[in-house]
């Protein structure tokens, strides 16, 4: 593969995707860029903490640096050049920081237009507990959950159209004459498709990781009561690919009462909660949930939310996996007002890189980066987000980033 104006690292070998297993190797090339704003503070903090871990289980990362957003624009004249995409698509696995949606830049978002062109069709959001970490609630260590999020239709598919523009009048016209439907002609527009290709496809990454593990029950999260053939669809196709593709390996919750006896006996539970509910069930009966799949506009804010119960969005790792790919990110944008100072906690991006170490099967170097970044919040080592809530020793993004390479190993 050849690229315009970056290089890969001479040493390091590529993962491979063979019979839908991705190959990892010891010393894999593994495409980053640092984004915008506090990406450049929070990424290289993450790295060096990536690195040791890696090195202390035997390991070692190639990285190649490419670039998006305003990097990539003084380079390419492009805020999401070909080299960028292209790198990602070659080498599987990527690590990214946040991106800027620039205004007016012919995006709506580069990090849709990212999952979109690369079809990381899930989502995937774990959200724990970390001991030290300031919550709102009560029994904070009971949260541990894994959300998967679809990331490519329902209402974030960018079909819309303004109001009084041709297209939404026209639509409105259409809606009027065949279907006799009436729609204000003042309205903006927009089309939220969900396809039981989409949906399928999500939950059966929600099961597969659910089996994989260990995991007790999978919650199909939707507002299916209200919108019948989107949301209602969703959960419908959700039941349905449980049973025709892990039938062995699922119950329903219906299932579990009338033949189970309540005891699940090693298969996974599949339930279904109305949306609204589920955001006041994560909260009082948090631990009867474990993984969930939900559509894009659910996901999105029951994510936030979630991650908001566990320290909030200096805490929270994110990932867009597809089928033999993957880009880790973390939950919380650009913040422009911190860029540079050295200021903002990597804790996101660290246990973003934690994650995406387990997706390629180090979970000794994943599990090791999480203690150490739980030791260094217990021992009062923060940075200004948590030093705001529980006082202690208040130090920088790079100093923080250096305290959890000492509690490593
Ligand atoms: P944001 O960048 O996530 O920042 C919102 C607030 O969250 C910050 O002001 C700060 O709160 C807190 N925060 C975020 N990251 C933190 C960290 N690492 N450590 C400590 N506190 C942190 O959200 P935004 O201001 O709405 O968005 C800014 C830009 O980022 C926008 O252009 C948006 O489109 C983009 N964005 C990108 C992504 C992505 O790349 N995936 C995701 C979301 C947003 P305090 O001010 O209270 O300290």
């Amino acid at each position: 593969m050849k690229f315009e104006k970056v290089s890969p690292p001479e040493s390091g070998e590529k993962i491979k995707y063979i019979d839908g297993e991705l190959k990892v190797p010891e010393n894999p090339i593994i495409p980053y860029f640092e984004g915008d704003g506090i990406g450049k503070d929070v990424v290289p903090a993450a790295i060096m903490v990536l690195n040791e871990a890696a090195r202390l289980t035997g390991r070692e990362i190639s990285w190649f640096k490419v670039y998006a957003g305003e990097d990539a624009f003084k380079i390419y004249g492009n805020y999401l050049p070909d080299d960028t995409i292209n790198a990602i698509r070659e080498y599987r696995v990527a690590l990214k920081g946040p991106l800027t949606t620039p205004v007016g830049g012919g995006f709506r978002s580069l990090n849709v237009t990212i999952r979109q062109i690369l079809d990381l069709y899930a989502n995937v959001r774990p959200i724990y507990y970390l001991k030290g970490v300031p919550s709102p609630l009560k029994h904070p260590e009971k949260v541990d959950m894994v959300i998967f999020r679809e990331n490519t239709e329902d209402v974030y598919s960018g079909i819309e159209w303004k109001e009084g523009s041709e297209e939404a009048l026209k639509v409105i016209r259409f809606l009027a004459d065949e279907f006799g439907v009436n729609i204000r002609k003042d309205s903006g527009i927009g089309i939220k498709p969900i396809s039981e290709f989409a949906t399928k496809r999500l939950v059966k990454m929600a099961i597969k990781y659910a089996i994989e593990n260990n995991r007790e029950s999978v919650t199909i999260v939707h507002k299916g009561n209200i919108m019948k053939y989107t949301e209602g669809a969703f959960r419908d196709w959700g039941y349905e690919v449980a049973r025709e593709e892990f039938g062995d390996k699922t119950i329903t919750e219906t299932e579990l009462w009338e033949n189970y006896d309540g005891k699940a006996e090693g298969k996974i539970v599949i339930k279904d909660r109305i949306a609204d509910n589920m955001f006041q069930q994560i909260l009082t009966r948090t631990d009867e949930y474990d993984v969930l799949a939900m559509p894009n506009l659910n996901g999105d804010y029951m994510s936030d939310a979630a991650a908001a119960m566990v320290g909030g969005l200096g805490i929270a790792p994110g990932s867009n996996i597809g089928d033999g790919m993957g880009v880790f990110e973390p939950i919380h944008g650009s913040a422009p007002k911190y860029t540079g100072q050295n200021k903002v906690n990597p804790t996101a991006e660290i246990l973003t890189g934690a994650l995406m170490f387990e997706y390629l099967g180090w979970k000794d170097a994943s599990e090791m980066i999480k203690k150490a970044v739980e030791r260094t919040i217990q021992s009062g080592t923060v940075t200004y987000d948590l030093h705001r809530h529980i006082g202690g020793n208040l130090v920088g993004t790079k100093e923080f980033a250096e305290e959890v390479v000492r509690n490593l190993g």
